[in-house]
C-alpha cells in the first residue's frame, strides 16, 4: 500500500507487515485511524481502519465483513 503525505505529497510505502500490525493495533485499541508519520516532513497522516482492512492480508481474526 502506498499513501501520500497530505502536506508535502511525499509517497509513503506501507509494507504488508506494517499494515497487518496497524490493523491489529486499531482493532485492539478500537481506533478509527492509524497514524503514519511522514519520513520527510513528519506530518502525521491518518489511515482509516477501513483502508487498512481493505488492503491487509486476510487472517483468521477477520471474520467480519
Ligand atoms: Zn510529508
Amino acid at each position: 500500500m502506498q499513501i501520500r503525505c497530505y502536506k508535502c505529497q511525499m509517497p509513503i510505502a506501507l509494507g504488508r507487515d506494517v499494515v497487518a500490525e496497524a490493523l491489529a493495533l486499531v482493532k485492539k485499541e478500537n481506533l478509527a485511524h492509524y497514524d503514519v508519520r511522514c519520513p520527510k516532513c513528519r506530518t502525521t497522516n491518518r489511515v482509516s481502519k477501513k483502508q487498512l482492512s481493505r488492503i491487509a492480508p486476510r487472517t483468521k481474526t477477520d471474520k467480519k465483513e
